[in-house]
């Protein structure tokens, strides 16, 4: 056998549904990457003979392998933070007082469309740096703090360097319909007009964009709106997803997932029909406990439903200036059990296979087994469980991007 690189002394939690061990576990195993893809995987005892004189061998030190997590929804390029916002609101100040002095999500729009690409990529990078540092190996970055053409193709356009330059893989999403900007306040069609005719094109004629997502709520777009955007999306052969059922239960969901979204994400308000309609179309149902967490919400996605109608449930970051501020991807392991009751498994299948899903990249990345890509990490850790048990300590001590060593 002539392999690039073996690894032994690991236990390999592959997330593979086809082994029936919890976690898809292979205990004492050892691992064979050839040109970036994993060439064998198995129980070490059944490690075929190769040139061990040629072939360098890492030793794992009886931690754990696991598929490079994927945080399958963020908005990680902005610039500003509303850190004064957040103090002014725990000194007292009411929502009113807050919007009135600037501040809300049009205070990021503004900061956005003041900075440079420059200065949006460096602050991009180092929240990139940060997910990564935690075994991050794919992330989903959003627009939608630009709010008019030129911003929103700025936006994209910093994910898209991102992209090229971070050994992170990237998948781009446009959310032009993320809230209604100042300017169209009392005519919102009219800013979906916008959406349509100009910035969609836009975005498609520059390859821009995997996929196109709104923000379905009173406080933001119609039904009618989203459908409109989403159909045009799809239309064009974009994959799509959606905000949806975060703080009422419109019917975003059951909509978005007949037209065959790729996922709806937050969901705390779905109903019982709208987890129906995902079940039938195979989308994933995304949980977003950090803004749960940060927004002080009391509403609970309908996790039993979720899994009684077997939805694939995927965990993401949701990192955002306003209600998200938690750039952390073993955060929201731990969230996803603690506050949604998650069991460990079920929060890492969704910061690894199902996330894949959710971005349509699950059949090269997401679990462990032969002709994937060798995106994987090593964890100073006794069980697989102790990912979203424990926070703080650093226990990610190897990621590897398509077999490349990229942090130690
Ligand atoms: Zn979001």
């Amino acid at each position: 056998m002539s392999w690039d690189q073996v690894w032994i002394d690991v236990n390999i939690a592959t997330m593979d549904p086809e082994i029936s061990a919890p976690y898809g576990a292979i205990t004492d195993a050892a691992i064979a990457i050839k040109e970036g893809k994993i060439a064998w995987m198995g129980p070490r005892s059944e490690l075929p003979e190769f040139d061990v004189l040629s072939t360098p061998v890492y030793r794992g030190k009886d931690g754990w392998l696991t598929p490079g997590l994927i945080d399958a929804h963020t908005h990680l390029v902005f610039a500003g933070n509303r850190a004064n916002e957040f103090e002014l609101r725990l000194q007292g100040a009411s929502y009113e007082e807050i919007a009135r002095a600037g501040g809300g999500i049009i205070s990021t729009v503004k900061a956005c469309r003041e900075a440079s690409e420059a200065e949006l990529f460096e602050l991009g990078r180092q929240r990139l740096n940060a997910l990564a540092k935690e075994g991050v190996t794919t992330v989903e970055i959003k627009s939608g703090y630009g709010l008019d053409t030129e911003t929103e193709l700025k936006l994209l356009r910093v994910a898209r360097e991102l992209g090229k330059h971070h050994h992170v893989d990237v998948k781009i999403t446009f959310l032009g319909a993320h809230a209604i900007p100042p300017e169209y306040k009392d005519n919102s069609d009219a800013y979906v007009d916008l959406v349509l005719d100009e910035m969609l094109p836009a975005v498609i004629q520059e390859g821009l964009a995997d996929a196109v997502d709104v923000f379905c709520e009173n406080i933001a777009f119609s039904l009618a709106q989203t459908e409109r955007v989403l159909s045009a999306a799809k239309q064009a052969g974009l994959d799509i997803k959606l905000h949806a059922e975060q703080l009422s239960n419109l019917g975003g969901s059951a909509m978005a997932a007949k037209l065959g979204a790729k996922s709806v994400d937050h969901i705390e308000y779905l109903d019982e029909a709208g987890v129906k309609a995902l079940s039938e179309s195979g989308t994933c149902a995304t949980l977003l406990p950090g803004a749960f967490y940060f927004l002080r919400e009391t509403q609970m996605p309908p996790i039993d439903m979720l899994r009684q109608y077997e939805v694939p449930m995927v965990l993401a970051s949701d990192y955002n200036p306003g209600s998200s501020p938690l750039c952390s991807s073993l955060l929201m392991l731990n969230m996803g059990c603690t506050l949604f009751r998650l069991t460990p498994e079920e929060a890492l299948a969704g910061m690894t296979r199902n996330a894949a899903k959710a971005l349509g990249v699950e059949a090269s990345v997401g679990v462990l087994k032969v002709g994937m890509q060798a995106d994987f990490c090593l964890w100073d850790i006794t069980t697989p469980a102790a990912l979203a048990y424990s926070y703080g300590v650093d226990v990610c001590k190897e990621v590897l991007k398509n077999g490349n060593l990229v942090h130690q």
